[in-house]
C-alpha cells in the first residue's frame, strides 16, 4: 500500500526528519499489515505498527526497515572487528560487534533491550550490551558491543549474534564472523638488518619472525665512519711548476682526507757529466726535463781514480803488508799499507832417541822455512859415558849464583879449551875458577870469559869438581829457565898423549824465581817469623804466605818436611832451600 501524507485524517507519512514532524514524504509498506492508532496517526507519541512489512520511501523516516510478524524491528549484523586491529597470540584485544540497528537519522527510540553474544569455534566466551550509537555512511544508526578477548594461538572463528531481550522491539537473523589466524612467532636465530648504515647514518636491525613480518629487538647499527682508503688518489697531477694535490678517499661515499699538496717538480732525465772531474779540479753535470727543457747543472767533485794494491801475506821469515789504495793517475797513495806481523813458525816436532854417545832429545823443524830447535833432552843410554855435568840453581833477580861444572867417569885428560854458552837475556858471567885440584900446576886464561882454556903437566883422572862460574841474575830477568852449557869444537879437549877426550855435556840451568826462598812471610828475610808462619799454614789456620816459597824442599808438596827443611836452613845447616 502507499499512504500520501499531508491531512489530518492520515499523516502516517509525515515522521520525524530528526527536526521536527509532519514532514511531507512518501511511504512505502511492502506486504504486511500497518495498524494505525484510534486517531489514525502515525506520530512518536501514538506509533504505527508495522508486521510483516517493508517500509521504505522518503516519508518512512525512522520507520524504513523491515518488520516481522511481533511487528519487531530485524537489526542487521554489520561487523566484527577487534581494537586494536593487529594483535598477537596472548594480547588482549576488545572485540569490536557492530549492528545496524535502525532507520534514518540515528534514531534508536525504542532502545534495544537485548545483548550480543560473541561465540569462539560454536562455543559461547560471552555477552555484551549494545552500548554506543554512531550514524554510518548509510544514514543508519550503528550500535556497537564490546568484549574483551585473549587472542589464542592458531585458526578459529568468532561470531556475534544480536540475542534479543525480554520487551525487546528488535530482532535479528544473522551474525558477523570474524576469522582469527595468529601463530606464535618463531623467531629467526640471527639479526636481520633492517635499515643498512652507512658511513654518516645509523642503520638498525632486529629478529624476523620465519612466519611472519613480525620483528623483535629492533637494534640501533651505528653509523659505519668513513673508511679511507690507504692509497692515495690523485686529484690533480704537479706540473713543472704548479702543485698538484692528492687524498685518501673514503672507500663507501668518497668522502676525501688528508688532502695533501704534491710538490711542482721537474722530470729530470740522469746526470751527464760535461766537464769529468780530475784529480785536482772539480768538474760539473746537467740533467735536463724532459717536459719544459729546464735544466740545471751541479758540480762533481775533484777526485782520484782509485785502485787496488794487492795484500802481501805474512809468513814465517817475513812480515806482510795490507791491501792499499793509490791513484791511477796522479800515484798518490789513497790508503796506507800497513805492516802484517810474521805467523809462528810451524813446527813439527821429531823424537830424536838418546844412545850411548849421544842425549836423545825433541827437534822442531818449521816445515816451511827449516827453522830448527832442541829441546826435552833425555839422557844418554849407558853409564860409563865421559860426562861434564852442570849443576842446576834457583835465585831471584839481581842475586849472584854460583854453579859448579864436575866431571863423571873422567878418562883422564890435561888440556881444555872451551866457551861457556847461557841464557844472556837473564844472567851475565862475572867470574870462573878451576878447583883447586885442576888449578894445582896449571897454565890458565880467564881473561877472555866466556871463553876459558888451560893446559897443565899430567892428566887429572879423577870424577871431581872442575870449575865454578860466578853469575849475577840480571835485574830484569823474567822468571824461567836460564839454560847453562858448556861448547868445545872436536880435539880440544885432550890429554896428555894428546888424544882427543870427548864428554858429554850436562847442560844445567838457573832458575828464576821472584820470591826469597824461605821468605814465608814476605817480608824480605829468612828467620824464625817464617817457620812460625809456616807451621801455622800447615796447621790449616788463614795466614797470608808467598805461595811459591812454601815448598821449601821443592819436592812439590807443602807438608812438616819442608817444616824441618826451613828449620835446619835458618839453624845454618848445609840443607838447600828453594
Ligand atoms: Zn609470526
Ligand atoms: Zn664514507
Ligand atoms: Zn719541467
Ligand atoms: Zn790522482
Ligand atoms: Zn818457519
Amino acid at each position: 500500500m502507499t499512504a500520501k501524507a499531508g491531512s489530518q485524517a492520515f499523516d502516517i507519512g509525515g515522521g520525524y526528519d530528526g527536526t521536527k514532524y509532519g514532514t511531507a514524504g512518501e511511504l512505502n509498506v511492502t506486504g504486511g499489515i500497518l495498524n494505525l492508532s484510534s486517531s489514525g496517526r502515525g506520530t512518536n507519541a501514538t506509533v504505527p505498527v508495522f508486521t510483516n512489512c517493508t517500509v521504505s520511501g522518503s516519508g518512512a523516516r525512522q520507520y524504513e526497515g523491515i518488520y516481522d510478524a511481533n511487528g519487531k524491528f530485524t537489526i542487521s549484523a554489520a561487523a566484527l572487528t577487534t581494537n586494536p586491529e593487529a594483535y598477537e597470540c596472548s594480547e588482549t584485544v576488545t572485540l569490536v560487534a557492530s549492528f545496524d540497528v535502525s532507520r534514518k537519522n540515528g534514531i534508536t527510540t525504542p532502545a534495544p533491550r537485548g545483548s550480543v553474544s560473541f561465540e569462539l569455534d560454536g562455543e559461547k566466551i560471552g555477552t555484551a550490551p549494545l552500548t554506543k550509537t554512531t550514524v554510518g555512511a548509510n544514514g543508519y544508526s550503528i550500535a556497537y558491543a564490546e568484549l574483551e578477548w585473549t587472542v589464542l594461538e592458531g585458526e578459529h572463528t568468532i561470531t556475534a549474534e544480536y540475542i534479543p531481550g525480554v520487551g525487546d522491539s528488535y530482532t535479528s537473523n544473522d551474525r558477523v564472523i570474524y576469522e582469527v589466524s595468529v601463530h606464535e612467532h618463531i623467531w629467526g636465530d640471527d639479526f636481520t638488518i633492517d635499515v643498512a648504515p652507512d658511513c654518516i647514518t645509523e642503520g638498525s636491525k632486529s629478529i624476523h619472525c620465519t612466519l611472519c613480518d613480525a620483528k623483535k629487538d629492533e637494534t640501533v647499527i651505528p653509523a659505519l665512519g668513513h673508511e679511507y682508503s690507504a692509497e692515495w688518489t690523485i686529484e690533480k697531477e704537479a706540473t713543472c711548476t704548479e702543485p698538484g694535490s692528492k687524498s685518501h678517499h673514503c672507500i663507501r661515499c668518497n668522502e676525501k682526507t688528508d688532502i695533501t699538496e704534491i710538490p711542482a717538480a721537474h722530470s729530470f732525465g740522469l746526470w751527464e757529466e760535461k766537464t769529468p772531474p780530475t784529480c785536482d779540479t772539480n768538474g760539473t753535470s746537467t740533467r735536463t726535463c724532459s717536459v719544459c727543457g729546464y735544466s740545471e747543472t751541479k758540480t762533481v767533485p775533484m777526485r782520484h781514480t782509485v785502485v787496488e794494491i794487492p795484500e802481501v801475506k805474512a809468513t814465517c821469515t817475513s812480515t806482510g803488508l795490507t791491501a792499499g789504495e793509490k791513484c791511477s793517475v796522479c800515484g798518490k797513495t789513497l790508503k796506507e799499507q800497513e805492516v802484517i806481523p810474521m805467523i809462528p813458525h810451524n813446527y813439527v816436532t821429531t823424537i830424536i832417541p838418546p844412545t850411548e854417545n849421544s842425549q836423545g832429545y825433541s827437534l822442531h823443524t818449521c816445515s816451511v822455512c827449516g827453522d830448527n830447535y832442541k829441546d826435552h833432552y833425555t839422557d844418554y843410554v849407558g853409564e860409563a859415558v865421559p860426562q861434564i855435568i852442570i849443576e842446576n840453581k834457583t835465585a831471584a833477580a839481581g842475586e849472584t849464583v854460583t854453579v859448579n861444572l864436575s866431571v863423571k867417569n873422567n878418562p883422564g885428560f890435561n888440556a881444555a879449551s872451551i866457551k861457556i854458552d847461557y841464557d844472556t837475556t837473564r844472567l851475565r858471567l862475572i867470574g870462573a875458577e878451576l878447583s883447586e885440584e885442576f888449578s894445582n900446576g896449571t897454565n890458565v886464561s880467564y881473561d877472555n870469559l866466556p871463553y876459558l882454556t888451560f893446559v897443565r903437566g899430567s892428566n887429572i883422572d879423577s870424577d871431581t869438581n872442575m870449575l865454578t862460574l860466578t853469575f849475577e841474575v840480571l835485574g830484569a830477568a823474567v822468571d824461567g829457565d836460564a839454560y847453562i852449557t858448556l861448547l868445545y869444537e872436536a880435539g880440544n879437549i885432550s890429554n896428555i898423549d894428546e888424544e882427543d877426550v870427548n864428554f858429554k855435556i850436562i847442560d844445567g840451568k838457573i832458575t828464576v824465581i821472584d820470591y826469597l826462598p824461605g821468605d814465608i812471610n814476605g817480608d824480605g828475610n829468612v828467620n824464625t817469623k817464617d817457620l812460625t808462619r809456616l807451621l801455622k799454614y800447615i796447621n790449616h789456620e788463614d795466614v797470608d804466605c808467598t805461595e811459591q816459597a812454601l815448598d821449601v824442599n821443592g819436592d812439590g808438596k807443602v807438608n812438616t818436611k819442608d817444616l824441618t827443611r826451613l828449620l835446619k836452613y835458618i839453624n845454618h845447616e848445609d840443607v838447600e832451600i828453594f
